[in-house]
C-alpha cells in the first residue's frame, strides 16, 4: 500500500484578533476612525459588511478615504442568519440510497428541474448523506444565491427576467429584505447546460466504470488461466513423479518370449522414465536383496561379461539370436564367462550395487537390434 505523502500546511496568517472599536456610536453601529493605509474594502471585510454599506452610512462620495476621517460602520450585515429560502422550496436532507433520479420520482419532478433548482451538484449519482438539496414544490426554475453586491433586480436583469415577476416567484414584498447569500429561484430558467454537463460526466463515469469492470475481468480471466496453467504443471509434475506404469505393447512368448531374471523383486524404475542417472531409463530396474541369483532371461551365448565404463559395473549381455540381446547390470558377482551357452533360468551372476547405482537391484535391459525395447512386452 502506498500513502500519500500530506502536504505540510503552512501557518494561515492569522485574521486580526481584535478590532479596535474607538467609540461606541449608536447601538448596531461603530465609529470608526480611518489609520493609514486603510482602504475602504479593507475596512468593509474586516467588519464583514459591504463596502457600499458603510460608504451610505458615513456620507461618502466615493472609496477615498482620508486618515483620521470617521466612518460610520453599519453591523446588521455581520450578524449571523440563515439563507431565506423562497417560499415553495422544499429543503431536503439526503439520506443514504437516495439518487437525483429517486428524489424526482418521489416528487414528481424532472431530473432537469431538480438540477436547475441544485445547479451546484456535482453528480447525479453521488448524493452526499446529509447535504441538502432543494425541491422545488411550486414554480420551477433557476435557484441560485443572491451573489454579494448584487440587488434582485440586478440578478432578475442578468437572466432577462421582470424584477416583479422574479420578486412574486420568491414571495418578496420588498427586494431590499433580500441579503447576500439569500436564495432566488429565478421562475423559467433551466439550469440546461450544467444537466447536460452532468449527464455528460455521469454517461464518462459509467464508462469509465464498464472500463474498470473490464479490466476486473480480463485480470480474472489471466489469473484463471494462470491458476489453471499452474494446476496442469502440478498434475502433470505429480502423474511424473507417480510414474504410472508406461503402455505396454505384448509380444506374445512365441514371437520371443522372456522369463523373468528375478523371482522376487519390486520394479523401482520403468522403461523410458527418468533415472538416477540418466534422462532416458533404457531398462528396467529390480529392486532385489543384496546377492539374489539373477537367471538368464532366455537361452543365449555370453557376449559380454565384465565391467562396464558406462555406468553398468558389473554386468552380463547375453546374445539370443535374431539380433535380441538382455543386459544384466549393477551385478555383485558373475558367474558365466563370454563366449559360453547358457539356458533360460540359469544363474548368470548375482544383484549388487556396482557401477552407477543408489542400492541393490538388477538393471535389466532388452535389445532388438541394438535398440532397447521395454522389457514389460517381453516378459510375461
Ligand atoms: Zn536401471
Amino acid at each position: 500500500m502506498v500513502f500519500a505523502k500530506l502536504p505540510i500546511l503552512s501557518p494561515l496568517p492569522l485574521p486580526e484578533a481584535t478590532v479596535e472599536v474607538d467609540r461606541a456610536a449608536r447601538k448596531g453601529w461603530v465609529l470608526y476612525q480611518v489609520r493609514p493605509g486603510d482602504t475602504l474594502a479593507g475596512i468593509a471585510a474586516r467588519f464583514g459588511v459591504d463596502p457600499r454599506h458603510i460608504q451610505w452610512s458615513s456620507g461618502l462620495k466615493d472609496d477615498r478615504l482620508q486618515v483620521g476621517q470617521e466612518l460610520r460602520i453599519p453591523l446588521v450585515a455581520a450578524e449571523e442568519r440563515e439563507p431565506r429560502v423562497p417560499p415553495g422550496v422544499e429543503v431536503y436532507r439526503v439520506r443514504p440510497g437516495d439518487t437525483l433520479a429517486s428524489l424526482a420520482q418521489r416528487y414528481g419532478l424532472s431530473p432537469l428541474d431538480l438540477v436547475s433548482a441544485n445547479p451546484s451538484l456535482e453528480s447525479l449519482d453521488r448524493l452526499v448523506a446529509g447535504s441538502v438539496i432543494y425541491i422545488p414544490k411550486g414554480a420551477k426554475g433557476l435557484l441560485v444565491s443572491l451573489p454579494e453586491g448584487e440587488t434582485l433586480v440586478d440578478l432578475a436583469g442578468r437572466f432577462g427576467l421582470s424584477p416583479v415577476a422574479v420578486a412574486r416567484a420568491n414571495g418578496i414584498q420588498d427586494p431590499t429584505e433580500l441579503r447576500p447569500g439569500d436564495l432566488v429561484l429565478l421562475p423559467g430558467i433551466r439550469a440546461r447546460t450544467t444537466y447536460q454537463r452532468l449527464l455528460a460526466k455521469q454517461e464518462e463515469e459509467r464508462q469509465a466504470r464498464l472500463e474498470a469492470e473490464r479490466r476486473r475481468q480480463e485480470e480474472e480471466r489471466r489469473l484463471a488461466e494462470e491458476r489453471r496453467r499452474q494446476e496442469a504443471l502440478r498434475q502433470a509434475r505429480l502423474r511424473q513423479a507417480q510414474a504410472p506404469k508406461p503402455q505396454v505393447r505384448r509380444v506374445s512368448y512365441q514371437e520371443g518370449g522372456l522369463r523373468w531374471p528375478l523371482s522376487g523383486f519390486r520394479i523401482t524404475t520403468y522403461f523410458g522414465q527418468r533415472g538416477a542417472f540418466q534422462r532416458f531409463h533404457t531398462g528396467i530396474d529390480l529392486a532385489a536383496p543384496y546377492g539374489t541369483p539373477i537367471a538368464a532371461a532366455k537361452s543365449g551365448q555370453v557376449e559380454v561379461a565384465g565391467w562396464s565404463a558406462l555406468g553398468y559395473g558389473f554386468h552380463v549381455i547375453l546374445d539370443h539370436g535374431g539380433g535380441v540381446e538382455t543386459l544384466y547390470a549393477h551385478l555383485s558377482r558373475i558367474a558365466v564367462r563370454p563366449g559360453e551357452w547358457v539356458e533360460a533360468g540359469q544363474v548368470i551372476g548375482y544383484v549388487g550395487s556396482t557401477g552407477w547405482s543408489t542400492g541393490p537391484h538388477l538393471h535389466f535391459e532388452v535389445r532388438v537390434g541394438g535398440v532397447p525395447q521395454n522389457p514389460l512386452a517381453y516378459l510375461p
